[in-house]
């Protein structure tokens, strides 16, 4: 039983026809929010994922999530979120480098993550 099958037709109010995909737009499978879910024939179907395997992940994310995230990503800076966290990760090494923590300071962040 596809669940978010049945979310469309209460959205639209009438059963889908067997011709009738329902397609997850940004590509996560369970995220059935009714404005991620298109109605599309098969062969549009098979367009619109033919499409995604040649778009890039952050073309992806910037295509498909909502505005909410892609502001979020704007204010890292036009910085990719990969990029953005290898620099902040950067920084706290220097961070404590500059502090020059001491070895029992260390330990504890050690036991942290453990
Ligand atoms: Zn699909």
């Amino acid at each position: 039983m596809s669940n978010y099958r049945t979310i469309v037709e209460e959205h639209i109010g009438r059963k889908l026809t067997k011709d009738e995909i329902v397609h997850h737009i940004n590509g996560i499978p369970g995220d059935d929010r009714i404005e991620n879910l298109q109605i599309v024939t098969k062969g549009e179907h098979s367009k619109l994922h033919k499409k995604m395997r040649g778009d890039s992940t952050m073309k992806r994310i910037n295509l498909y999530i909502g505005e909410d995230q892609v502001s979020f990503i704007k204010n890292l800076g036009g910085l990719s979120l990969s990029e953005h966290i290898r620099r902040a990760i950067d920084a706290y090494i220097d961070e404590l480098k500059g502090n020059k923590v001491s070895a029992s300071q260390s330990k504890k962040v050690g036991e942290l993550d453990a």
